[in-house]
């Protein structure tokens, strides 16, 4: 008897021929290649399906994505009904019911896919970065860190200024405070307010940041912040973060050894990197606790945020970067109160400060 088989595999139908014997249904047809099969239904195992588009009656066989075979509704009440009738399917699958609604079917199934696919960005890959950047050794971060690094001077985007470089690299170890990657920080001649942490160590200051500066504590806070991205490897989750697609793929493929090449090609992603909510609460509550813990002010921290302007026609990189408001400078204030310290620099950092200003 004529039909019409459908594979499961390609949605196209192929010209078939079937026989219902005893206890199977015996099914030969010829694909898209031209070439023949021959195959056997077990009776028990084929069911009647709900979903019947061609106004023939559709039989189905077999795990999602199922096989069907159309026969004629006479030939299916002349040769099954009465004789064994073939159940129909308990459910209908998602598969059939999208089928049976037509567009809007398909319109539905597609918002839940992309709300799901949202659902899957907005928290799938703050997590997937975290785990990522957990596998990479602090040996190798390093080593990414240094090629980031290099790539940004090659391109020109760091002229260094070797002499407040050295300053500000002993002013910071004259804060006596440690980090799990020792912190190398470079000063940049550029106009721009800005400052940002390189995955392993680094830290790259603009002489525009240094110059909006009025007091030493607003420094060390500043270079305590940004050590704080490097040491808790915020930088790296946050580069990972901003090639989620990328992240993505190599996860889904187990591969994540390309993703050092890609994020080299983005270097410059360093530069403006913007961090989290909860990066920036965790690295301005590291700065309060260091500034108290050495004799600073933490009040610091807040004259740093208030050095920035918020408004205005400029917004500052890095604001950009480190987005702070009202709250994050109310948290701040409320857990530099708290630690009750209102310490004085030392006069190490004193005369190294004075050095940087007056440069
Ligand atoms: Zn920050």
């Amino acid at each position: 008897m004529n039909a019409t088989f459908f594979d499961g595999k390609v949605s196209r139908a192929h010209p078939a021929q079937y026989v219902r014997t005893a206890n199977a249904i015996q099914i030969a047809y010829t694909d898209a290649d031209a070439v023949e099969h021959q195959i056997e239904w077990p009776l028990t195992e084929a069911r009647l399906a709900t979903w019947n588009p061609a106004e023939k009656t559709r039989l189905q066989f077999g795990p999602f994505p199922h096989q069907y075979l159309d026969v004629e509704t006479a030939d299916y009440n002349t040769h099954f009904v009465g004789d064994g009738q073939l159940p129909q399917p308990a459910r209908t699958g998602l598969y059939e019911f999208v089928l049976s609604r037509g567009f809007r079917g398909v319109v539905i199934v597609g918002v839940v896919a992309v709300a799901f696919l949202w659902i899957l960005y907005a928290f799938g890959v703050p997590v997937a970065s975290e785990q990522i950047a957990r596998q990479i050794p602090a040996e190798q971060e390093k080593q990414l860190g240094d090629m980031l690094y290099r790539q940004l001077e090659t391109t020109g985007q760091l002229d260094a200024d070797s002499v407040q470089s050295g300053r500000l690299n002993q002013f910071w170890r004259a804060t006596g405070i440690k980090t799990r990657f020792p912190i190398q920080i470079t000063v940049v001649d550029n106009k721009e307010v800005n400052a940002f942490a390189v995955p392993g160590g680094r830290v790259v200051v603009f002489t525009g940041l240094l110059k909006k500066f009025k007091r030493p504590e607003q420094l060390v806070a500043l270079l305590a912040h940004e050590a704080a991205h490097v040491q808790n490897r915020h930088s790296l989750q946050q580069l990972i973060r901003s090639l989620a697609a990328y992240v993505i793929v190599s996860v889904m493929v187990g591969d994540v050894s390309g993703l050092t090449a890609v994020l080299v090609d983005n270097a410059d992603n360093l530069i403006s990197l913007s961090y989290s909510r909860q990066h920036e609460a965790e690295a301005d509550a590291f700065a309060v606790t260091q500034l108290a813990g050495h004799g600073i002010d933490p009040m610091g921290a807040v004259w740093l945020m208030e050095a920035l302007p918020t408004e205005g026609d400029v917004i500052p990189t890095l604001l950009r970067s480190h987005p702070h408001n009202a709250e994050r400078v109310a948290a701040t204030r409320a857990l530099a109160k708290k630690s009750r310290i209102r310490g004085q620099p030392n006069a190490a950092l004193l005369t190294l400060w004075n050095q940087i200003k007056r440069n």
